[in-house]
């Protein structure tokens, strides 16, 4: 037999087919074949009876790697899917679909010893046959009688392993080898789950997806709806009729509280697959769900590829978030990967959100997604009272801090009444904007209205979607005074500014910094929930996700950071951030605060936020997008050029920008705009970057899209890396 097979290099030169000969070899199975003269790992993902070379050149596979099928033929049906979507190669598209160690054979199923009696005579005439003084035979005999089988490392520590040794020479005990799975549930203790009666909304959200099987869902409920709670009722109905699921996360959300709630729930029926897993645990986590052993997979982007069979349901909670769409190689975005699995597993697909992502809600009014809304939290709960701060006014009257005089007061009274307080400080992307402290007054491009960028190297401004430049300016044209911010603060500095204010209180920072080591991130929440913090100090990774009930008081410090940025999406993703942060506040009995601090309180952005109204807020911006052609409207496709020798770069892009430029030419109405420039962050880990932007009309993606990869996979450079995104959410 002839085996297709892609070996496991991910150079784009060797992104081919290569055929090889042998037999009995099952297609999705990874194996071990020369390739260049080395033994190379490999997948075989086709078969065939002839092959069109010289069938004498043709190698033998040397061996199996696994004795089981690695990738079933579903994922290589997923595998065809994303290379034609997102323009990936085999290799890159293969490695999603396995645990990372598994490849280069770095991690393995653990096996262990057990010990067991060899008789089934009853345990008198087992200790007759012992001599009276073989206390350590005779109790080993005993404690096996009692408690079954256990573990060989517990017998030799407890009875000395020249016991065991005479017992088995014997033959009245006997060892044997059983595979082991490595959890990652150690020291997460289990409690019996709480039983909560659904409330009407919640069983009206779960009897609406329950109803339709295969239907595609946008669960819009605000912050404490009690989405959850929906999300854990459908999975146990899907599981019972013997379907599996899918439940994916943001990392972030992956807290021990959620993985509690999900093991006192399902128990060992669920699994976790994720980066902080250590690679034993991931592997078996991911055996678990191949084998059947657990019906539940949970995790963060990656889970999406769990390898189950016969799905159910595929649930994506806060389906608005950023993380879902993977921006470095491979390049994929999770829904659309979900989507696929559902339509092919004939599962149903439930999105969720408190506020979900413009497309998202943009589908669900065209009719493609079936919108469920829980416009209410639990018990009637109110949304937390926001109060904007107009920072420009505090600057007027002579506070040039980063606190308000109310945020300082609203501190003082949540710290008095033994509550605590979260303050959120703003970070995205590295670029800077050009803002007047004392007016508000923002920088933008004139022709795309997003905020222009600060390029302190030749001291301009410039828009990243046009290329447009502006001058500098020294003075505001609004105010005509010359007082523009400069630089931001940082999550250390505000935690010294708080000992200064309050040095009794204990404070707690979360950032990049503090978030290096695996747990670490677990283990500050977990503080802060305990009551060892009165403060925590934190970016965008406090926002989500967690249920603090002693929270009272949020506040924003720089509601501008994002909104400002120059992106199409900032002011979205400003919305989204601030009722994700505010929904924080009061989720207990006392009432919630938001103290949002801004340079531009006026912006709709922030006062629709501060409103908590979604469906305002959308109606907005969707009208904006039309307007100025942005998605979903349209289609944006950025083509990335990296490498070390600038001149390569710009020859590879010159080259290519003329190709598209002809391609635009013949379909004038399909090209919204075309043109080249140097990114955003020019040069990174030493290597220049340059890109293309283009902006499509949504009826001509389909039929350009492939147009544009074939042009990018024809002649290349191998020092330049060209890839190419679609909907790109970061811009630098
Ligand atoms: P969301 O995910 O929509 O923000 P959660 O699922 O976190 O909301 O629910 C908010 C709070 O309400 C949680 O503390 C949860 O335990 C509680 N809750 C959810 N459903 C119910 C219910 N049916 N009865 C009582 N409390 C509930
Ligand atoms: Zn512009």
């Amino acid at each position: 037999m002839i085996y297709s097979v892609i070996v496991d290099l991910s150079a784009s030169e060797v992104d081919r087919i290569f055929d090889y000969k042998g037999e009995g070899y099952k297609v999705g199975a990874r194996v071990l074949v020369n390739f260049a003269n080395r033994p190379t790992e490999g997948y075989i993902i086709g078969e065939k009876e002839k092959t069109d070379y010289d069938p004498a050149k043709i190698k033998e596979i040397i061996r199996p790697l696994d004795d089981f099928v690695a990738i079933s033929p579903e994922f290589l049906q997923l595998g065809e899917f994303m290379r034609r979507e997102y323009h990936l190669r085999w290799a890159d598209v293969l490695r999603l679909f396995i645990p990372p160690q598994m490849r280069g054979n770095r991690v393995k199923v653990l096996s262990k010893q057990q010990v067991c009696l060899a008789t089934e005579d009853s345990l008198d005439v087992i200790l007759d046959s012992l001599k009276p003084n073989a206390t350590a035979q005779r109790d080993l005999v005993t404690f096996l009688y009692l408690n079954g089988a256990t573990l060989a490392e517990k017998i030799n520590a407890e009875f000395g392993n020249s016991a065991l040794r005479a017992l088995k020479q014997k033959g009245i005990v006997q060892t044997q080898d059983i595979v082991v799975r490595r959890t990652p549930y150690k020291g997460i203790p289990l409690s019996p789950p709480q039983r909560r009666t659904l409330l009407d909304a919640q069983q009206n959200a779960v009897e609406t997806v329950l109803n339709d099987r295969q239907g595609k869902f946008l669960l819009h409920g605000v912050t404490g709806s009690g989405k959850t709670e929906v999300y854990l009722t459908i999975i146990e109905r899907i599981v019972a009729e013997g379907k599996s699921c899918i439940m994916l996360v943001p990392e972030i959300s992956l807290t021990p509280g959620m993985l509690r709630q999900l093991r006192e729930r399902f128990g060992d029926n669920v699994a976790l697959l994720h980066s902080g897993l250590s690679s034993g645990e991931r592997y078996d986590e991911w055996l678990r769900l191949k084998n059947g052993e657990a019906q539940i997979a949970i995790g963060a982007r990656s889970a999406v590829f769990a390898p189950l069979k016969n799905i159910g349901a595929i649930i994506i909670d806060e389906e608005h978030d950023a993380s879902y769409i993977s921006d470095f190689n491979p390049r994929y975005n999770t829904i659309e990967v979900a989507n696929f699995r559902a339509e092919q597993n004939g599962a149903l697909l439930l999105l969720g959100s408190a506020t979900p992502s413009l497309g998202s809600y943009y589908e669900a009014k065209q009719g493609r997604l079936k919108l469920i809304e829980m416009p209410e939290r639990i018990n009637k709960k109110p949304l937390p009272h926001v109060e904007i701060v107009d920072m420009t006014q505090e600057t007027r009257s002579g506070n040039k801090g980063i606190f308000s005089r109310l945020l300082k007061e609203r501190l003082g009274e949540t710290l008095q009444k033994g509550n605590q307080a979260m303050l959120f400080l703003n970070r995205r992307g590295y670029s800077s904007f050009l803002m007047c402290t004392k007016c508000g007054y923002v920088a933008k491009c004139t022709d795309c209205d997003v905020s222009l960028t600060v390029h302190r190297d030749d001291n301009m401004l410039k828009c990243h979607y046009c290329g447009k430049h502006y001058y500098m300016l020294d003075k505001c044209p609004n105010c005509k005074e010359s007082s523009f911010r400069q630089g931001r603060i940082g999550t250390q500095q505000i935690e010294e500014l708080l000992h200064k204010l309050f040095p009794d209180v204990k404070v707690l920072r979360m950032d990049a910094d503090t978030t290096q080591t695996k747990e670490s991130h677990g283990k500050i929440l977990d503080a802060f929930a305990k009551g060892e913090a009165q403060i925590l100090v934190g970016t965008q990774m406090i926002a989500k996700g967690h249920d603090f009930p002693k929270v009272t008081l949020v506040g924003i410090l720089d509601g501008d950071q994002s909104l400002h940025h120059s992106d199409y999406l900032a002011t979205e993703r400003t919305f989204q951030l601030i009722t994700q942060v505010a929904g924080r506040s009061g989720r207990d009995r006392d009432a919630g605060t938001v103290v949002l601090q801004t340079y531009t309180p006026a912006h709709y952005c922030l006062q629709l936020a501060s409103r908590q109204d979604y469906i305002g807020f959308y109606k907005r911006e969707i009208n904006l997008r039309e307007a100025s052609a942005f998605p979903p409207f349209t289609e944006i496709v950025r083509i990335l050029y990296i490498g070390e020798k600038e001149k390569d770069c710009i020859d590879q892009l010159t080259e290519q920008y003329a190709m598209l430029s002809d391609l635009k030419r013949k379909y004038s109405t399909a090209f919204l705009y075309l043109d080249k420039m140097r990114c955003p962050l020019k040069r990174a880990e030493k290597k220049y970057r340059f890109q293309i932007l283009i902006k499509l009309s949504k009826e001509s993606v389909k039929q350009i899209i492939p147009q544009i990869y074939a042009i990018c996979d024809g002649k290349k450079r191998s020092s330049v890396q060209i890839s190419v995104e679609r909907d790109p959410q970061n811009l630098s």
